[in-house]
């Protein structure tokens, strides 16, 4: 495991409480809707008049994260991340989280210390408070459950389902990033396995690496949005892949979809490992995931308000329903849009959401 340094400092000889003490110890608070937080038998969250959004998320160690590369710092931060991510989704604000963990006796303090480490490091980021959570001990694995509470004005909050025909598709940032972040993280795995002295270099893709172990979730969107008057007609996260997302989009909201392959908005580096892995690199944009990125649909006349800003691009049109939801390809064909890409990731097992 990846938690360094050689103490190694027994949970049991802490007990739960001075577990829970000594890892909440440096919590700040810089939410003034926060009332309550740690310490009592629930926390008190004062939102005014604003309309709440409550999300969480459990991660299962060897499910949904691998300790051999994914630093247990990392690894607490994106807990939080994936989170936050839920809440700007709803273009909310992400004021406060609670976090529950379940610890096996193979974790050291100092393991779970990382793990805060990030956690901290996340909310301090963020400006969100953490306010509880529960803490228990497991046989096996680790697991990590984070719930993150934010506020909207009712009339902004947007959801998934109202998306109409002719609203134009946009997407934040680029796309495919943390998929083959994690293919590189895999192969130097296995290198490893063979040749544990070997060193990897790591630094032509630190980009992709970063997008899969440290993401980033757009907390500038919602604000964004706000400030350029552009309210979207629908909106998800992206954490499953472009094309299962926008499938998400247009069943909720009942409308057809024409993607085009060519807006796809991709990283150089993304382009040149694709090349290097042998991979389609449309195919992992549309099913790679975990990006956390933005995805929402606007009106027509919104257009001009987004037009030319670097943090949005226009990828494609909602149509009617019956119309279907299609990727146009670069040799302009219509290709039904599956939530798995579209062509070499059948084989592949669904991933684990
Ligand atoms: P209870 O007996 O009411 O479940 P606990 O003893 O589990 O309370 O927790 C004591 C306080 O510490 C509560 O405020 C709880 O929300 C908080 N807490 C417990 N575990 C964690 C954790 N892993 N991270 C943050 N706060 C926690
Ligand atoms: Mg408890």
């Amino acid at each position: 495991m990846m938690f360094d340094g050689n103490n190694h400092t027994s949970i049991e000889e802490l007990g739960e409480f001075g577990l829970i003490n000594h890892l909440t110890q440096f919590v700040e608070h810089y939410q003034p809707t926060t009332i309550k937080g740690i310490g009592d038998d629930a926390a008190v969250i004062d939102h005014k008049n604003e309309h709440t959004v409550i999300t969480t998320d459990l991660l299962i160690e060897g499910v949904h994260f691998d300790l051999a590369y994914v630093p247990l710092k990392h690894l607490g931060y994106k807990a939080v991340m994936v989170n936050l991510s839920d809440v700007y989704a709803m273009n909310a604000e992400a004021k406060q989280i609670t976090v529950s963990i379940a610890i096996s006796n193979r974790f050291p303090l100092e393991a779970i210390e990382e793990l805060y480490a990030g956690i901290l490091l996340a909310c301090k980021t963020y400006q969100v408070d953490l306010v509880g959570g529960d803490t228990t001990s497991s046989t096996t694995g680790l697991i990590i459950s984070v719930t993150a509470l934010g506020t909207a004005k009712k009339e902004t909050i947007v959801t998934r389902d109202g998306a109409k025909p002719n609203d134009l598709l946009v997407v934040t940032g680029d796309i495919g990033g943390a998929y083959m972040g994690l293919q590189v993280l895999e192969r130097e795995k296995e290198v490893f396995k063979v040749n544990p002295n070997s060193q990897p270099d790591l630094e032509p893709y630190s980009y992709i690496v970063e997008r899969q172990l440290k993401p980033e979730a757009r907390k500038d969107i919602p604000k964004l949005l706000e400030a350029l008057d552009v309210l979207p007609t629908s909106m998800i996260d992206i954490s499953d892949g472009l094309s299962s997302e926008t499938i998400h989009l247009c069943k909720n909201s009942k409308v057809g979809v024409n993607l085009f392959e060519e807006k796809i908005p991709l990283d150089p580096t993304v382009i040149n490992v694709c090349e290097e892995f042998q991979l389609d690199s449309t195919t992992v944009a549309l099913s790679g995931g975990e990006d956390y990125e933005l995805l929402f649909t606007i009106a027509q006349n919104d257009y001009d308000k987004i037009k030319g800003n670097p943090n949005f691009t226009v990828i494609g049109h909602m149509t009617e329903e019956k119309e279907g939801m299609h990727l146009i390809t670069r040799a302009n064909q219509k290709v039904a849009l599956k939530a798995r890409g579209w062509n070499s990731f059948e084989e592949k097992e669904e991933k684990n959401d």
